[in-house]
């Protein structure tokens, strides 16, 4: 039986497994279907403290990774499909059939990007024209022209990052403002090869007869006009769905499905603790979500 199972590999699985290691508490990491979480496909991170030249997400995850083995955690490649928190003790069931018996848990399993759920979306999803990450596909894209939807810090990040593979870039957001951070804004408002589509939604991604995206409709939302901008892919950034699908009706959880907390890291159930992304819809950093893991560390070390 383990005495800590910390479910997620982001940087809150990782924050955790660090302090739980450091705690003599020897945790095991079941690292999830996305080893290393959401960070590893983000390219720059500028604001995690210590690295005023940027670091790389996949690089910085994968640091604490590192960190978390040096003192004694052990990462386990698994995925976590349901538990039972009502036992003692705590038992989670895997996707590949095995069982895991812990006497504390903490969740760390982030959040996935959300799609629109416009006509041809899932259809072209994945190699075919429509993605969630331009870190990871943008480079397919040189030379060509693509979109993005989204008006927060993600679609500007991601649009920021294909101005340096992609000819143009049409930022489609649903209102005439950005949500993203100024200095963001600022960046992709006065790059000149990036183009903004005010007030329009995403209706439809359009295949050319090989099946892959040529164009994308939008529909301007003030005139009811819909549009076609021909490009090679759409990426997608209008934000996250908690992965808490597992915990339901084992924890408490909102109605958007992230995970209540009180004391900023307790379930509803004693002696499981929530860290990172799927318990915070407010500030979703990759430094807050290492503290969070953190703080559900020293609180499981020390029976808070
Ligand atoms: P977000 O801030 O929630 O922004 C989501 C964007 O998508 C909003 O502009 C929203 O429009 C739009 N949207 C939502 N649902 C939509 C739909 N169904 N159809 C069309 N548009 C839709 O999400 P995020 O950009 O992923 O950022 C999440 C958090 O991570 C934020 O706290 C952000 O600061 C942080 N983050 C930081 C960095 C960085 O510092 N470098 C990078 C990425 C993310 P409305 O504006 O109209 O609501």
């Amino acid at each position: 039986m383990e005495d800590v199972a910390i479910i997620g590999s982001g940087c809150a699985g990782m924050g955790a497994a660090i302090y739980a290691a450091r705690a003599g508490m020897s945790p095991l990491v079941i690292e999830g279907a996305q080893a290393g979480g959401l960070l590893t496909t983000t390219s720059d991170v500028e604001n995690f403290p210590g690295f005023p030249e940027a670091v790389n997400g996949f690089d910085l995850v994968w640091k604490m990774r590192q960190q978390a083995l040096k003192f004694g955690a052990h990462i386990e490649s698994a995925v976590v499909e349901s538990v039972d928190f009502s036992s003692d003790p705590k038992i989670l069931r895997l996707e590949s059939g095995g069982k895991i018996e812990a006497k504390k848990v903490i969740i760390a399993t982030g959040s996935s990007p959300r799609m629109t759920g416009a006509k041809g979306e899932k259809e072209l999803y994945g190699g075919r024209g429509v993605s969630a990450c331009a870190t990871c596909d943008g480079a397919f894209y040189r030379g060509e022209d693509v979109a993005v939807i989204g008006g927060g810090d993600s679609a500007c990040e991601e649009a920021l990052f294909l101005t340096r593979f992609c000819s143009g870039v049409k930022l489609v957001h649903r209102r005439d403002q950005l949500r993203a951070t100024q200095i963001m804004q600022q960046r992709v408002l006065t790059n000149e090869k990036i183009q903004p589509v005010w007030d329009s939604v995403l209706e439809e991604v359009l295949a050319d007869e090989s099946g892959r995206c040529r164009a994308i409709l939008v529909k301007n939302l003030k005139t009811g006009g819909v549009s076609e901008i021909p490009c090679k892919c759409v990426f997608v950034a209008i934000g996250h769905t908690p992965n808490t699908k597992a915990f339901a009706g084992a924890v408490e959880l909102d109605s958007e499905g992230y995970i209540k907390v009180r004391d900023e890291i307790k379930t509803s159930v004693e002696g499981v603790y929530a860290a990172g992304d799927c318990a915070d819809k407010k500030y979703r950093q990759a430094i807050t979500a290492a503290a969070s893991g953190c703080k559900a560390a020293i609180a499981a070390a020390n029976n808070f």
